[in-house]
């Protein structure tokens, strides 16, 4: 995925760029207030209890500081954090050899947890609930089982949305936060300390039109930010200021709501083609060639967050405010 507005990481390098602008601690992690202040009671309760916290799930679009703050947590918790994803741990082994290297009180981090193996899920439910696993070791006549007591520790779950897990793996999550879209002023923050970080200056008009943009996720904000800034060297310029950031922004093919090319393809075919809709999520897939996957996931987030599109039982529907946005004029009745 090379869009420029992807939620996604797009490369090792941005990666790395990443880790350089994660913040540490939790009175750093700007936004998501609701899921700072609930998580800030249950670190200091844990903390003084000196028990370890409870599993943490962690649910909401990609891009929204999901990794980041579980590396948060655990450095409030002062403890280590070992980080996997569900489809990384593909047999119930693997899990077990990541189990057996945690120190008590330490956060395992899962990203992508609604993928992990049934086998492996399953194993994971008496370790969360009592800090034990039961395997059995050889086979045939020999197969033995063998109880394995863990040291207790916090299990961070991460997806994309709490509606693709188990109800049983679900249930074991003592604490679930929904992760939302940023705001434009915690964007604006966001991007000014990126800057300062980049040891780049940026005129607080051009940082606030870059949170307009960035479809309400910091990885976006974050990777404009970078875009523009090399526009800024190129053009010999030492700070940023609004018109070289509404330049490269045009460049970039990003418009002034943060929608690409192909949001733009997309609400333009349900419009010509399908008067508006209702579509199904199929057909809007396979007119601008995308997986129906991708578009539920991707796509469609944040086009029904801002009220461009409109989820019906029929199908979804382009709502009076994209027409607008997209100048064409609107006579459904
Ligand atoms: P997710 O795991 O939800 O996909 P990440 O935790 O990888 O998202 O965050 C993506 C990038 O956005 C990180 O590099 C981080 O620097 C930045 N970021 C996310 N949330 C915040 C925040 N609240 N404050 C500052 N930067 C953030």
């Amino acid at each position: 995925d090379d869009r420029v507005i992807s939620p996604e990481t797009t490369d090792a390098g941005e990666a790395g760029i990443e880790k350089s602008l994660r913040p540490q601690r939790l009175r750093q992690y700007i936004g998501q207030d609701k899921v700072k202040s609930e998580l800030q009671v249950y670190i200091t309760a844990a903390q003084k209890r000196e028990e370890s916290l409870d599993h943490v799930l962690l649910y909401g679009p990609p891009g929204l500081g999901k990794t980041t703050l579980a590396m948060v947590i655990a450095n409030e918790l002062q403890v280590n954090i070992r980080t996997t994803s569900g489809p990384a741990i593909e047999r119930p082994g693997d899990l077990v050899a990541i189990l057996n290297e945690l120190q008590p009180g330490d956060v395992l981090f899962i990203d992508e947890i609604h993928r992990l193996p049934k086998i492996v899920e399953e194993m994971l439910y008496s370790a969360m609930e009592d800090f034990f696993i039961d395997i059995v070791i050889g086979q045939g006549p020999t197969a033995h089982p063998v109880h394995f007591p863990l040291p207790p520790f916090t299990l961070i779950g991460a997806t994309t949305r709490a509606g693709l897990l188990s109800a049983p793996l679900r249930d074991r999550f003592g604490i679930v936060a929904h992760m939302a879209y940023y705001n434009e002023q915690d964007l604006t923050d966001i991007v000014e300390r990126s800057a300062a970080i980049f040891d780049t200056t940026i005129v607080t008009e051009g940082a606030h039109e870059i949170a307009r943009r960035s479809r309400g996720t910091p990885r976006v904000a974050n990777r404009l930010l970078k875009r523009i800034r090399d526009f800024a060297q190129v053009a010999e310029q030492s700070a940023i200021d609004l018109p070289i950031v509404e330049k490269a922004l045009h460049l970039l093919q990003v418009d002034a709501r943060g929608l690409d090319y192909v949001d733009q393809k997309l609400l333009r075919a349900m419009i010509e083609f399908y008067d508006g809709g209702p579509v199904g999520l199929s057909t809007i897939a396979a007119n601008v060639g995308e997986e129906t996957d991708t578009i539920e996931e991707m796509y469609e987030p944040y086009l029904l967050q801002i009220g461009f599109l409109k989820r019906t039982p029929r199908g979804r529907v382009v709502t009076p405010q994209a027409y607008a946005h997209l100048g064409i004029p609107f006579n459904k009745k």
